[in-house]
């Protein structure tokens, strides 16, 4: 049973709201972006308070609430009400609870929850976004057809960890673990684009879905170690001839913008998936990333869907060059911050939430 914490808005005080999320991947952005329209903020922490929010004295939150362990946080839901909460979730919010768990919770969560199941089961996934109409990586179902490039992904392996690269059956069979669930996926040869966008039910002054409206606010790259670097060494055939097999996993995240001549079909992928939420699930609201491959055809493939905020809109905690563009200075934690607001103002808390 999914919990729904529209039940408790009739308890919660549009005036007094305070956000709160989990002390990590974006939370500097989210505190931020809330003190700048004027939130109280709550840091949510496993142990001591992490210290490096010392050094950020206009991200770090009011204050924050120390648990024994991320169970924990059910222990200290009534408190949390009282201090009129609304949790602000991300990625390894999600992660470090568990998508059970986080479903469960019995508090008032930014966004639709129902989107996780759809996002997180690499099936529905698909069946979400070709609906939406987007171009997806073709899917190998048996080992034996593999005759071009192809990743080999592990399920719930967060981060890209685990990945390989394999060209035939041959090196397939020398390095999966059969023990665990996977995915074989065609690898895309092209650049890789992580589109950061931000579903508003309640605004309509940006591109006009048919319900509210939708904006982009960023793009960036991912830097992962060590594929991105293992080119200095050599062929990738060469290192792994001397046992050195290149990872997915993520260290960081570069600004970008693309061509402008994409924007279109930018905003087309968006408002597709945006459209094909609302019938499958009651819709996704605020930000969401696709994370996508650009061929040299300029065609989008996209190989997942984030529906929450993304680590890659760090690097536009000022604003980015498209934010720019809507509102000089607007992250995408700021621009959670003005969705809250004017839901609190507004009397619409309910279509933003669950
Ligand atoms: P996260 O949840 O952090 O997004 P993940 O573990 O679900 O990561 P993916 O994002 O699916 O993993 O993939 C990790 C990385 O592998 C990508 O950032 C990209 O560099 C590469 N990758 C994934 N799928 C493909 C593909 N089909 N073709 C080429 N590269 C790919």
């Amino acid at each position: 049973m999914v919990f729904d914490g529209r039940s408790l808005l009739p308890d919660l005080d549009p005036k007094r709201i305070t956000i709160a999320t989990y002390c990590s991947h974006t939370s500097l952005q989210i505190f931020h972006g809330a003190r700048k329209e004027g939130f109280r903020t709550l840091g949510i922490c496993v142990g001591e308070p992490p210290r490096y929010f010392e050094g950020f004295p206009l991200g770090r939150p009011d204050e924050f609430l120390v648990l024994k362990d991320h169970a924990d946080l059910f222990n200290h839901v009534e408190e949390l009400r009282r201090r009129n909460v609304v949790l602000v979730p991300h990625g390894s919010f999600v992660e470090y609870l568990g998508a059970n768990r986080f479903l469960d919770l019995p508090l008032v969560t930014f966004g639709n929850r129902n989107v996780l199941p759809w996002e997180s089961d690499r099936g529905r996934s698909k069946q979400w976004l070709d609906k939406a109409g987007l171009q997806l990586p073709r899917h190998i179902t048996d080992p034996r057809d593999i005759i071009e490039p192809v990743i080999v992904k592990y399920h719930g392996a967060k981060g890209g960890r685990g990945f390989f690269i394999a060209r035939n059956y041959h090196e397939f069979k020398s390095r999966i673990d059969e023990t665990k669930p996977y995915t074989i996926q065609e690898f895309v040869l092209g650049t890789r684009y992580y589109l950061h966008y931000f579903y508003s039910p309640l605004r309509g002054d940006a591109y006009r879905l048919s319900k509210g409206s939708l904006q982009f606010l960023g793009v960036d790259r991912r830097d992962e170690t060590n594929i991105d670097e293992a080119n200095r060494l050599g062929s990738i055939a060469e290192l792994e001839a001397i046992g050195i097999k290149p990872t997915f996993v993520v260290s960081g995240n570069f600004p970008m913008v693309i061509r402008e001549s994409l924007l279109p079909k930018v905003f087309r992928m968006g408002e597709g998936v945006v459209e094909t939420s609302m019938p499958l699930f009651g819709g996704m609201i605020g930000p969401f990333c696709l994370e996508t491959v650009v061929t040299d055809q300029l065609e989008f493939k996209v190989f997942e869907i984030s529906a929450r905020i993304v680590a890659g809109t760090n690097p536009y905690v000022g604003g980015s060059p498209y934010t720019e563009m809507i509102e000089p200075g607007l992250s995408t934690g700021r621009r959670i911050a003005q969705e809250i607001r004017l839901a609190a103002e507004t009397g619409r808390l309910a279509e933003i939430t669950s």
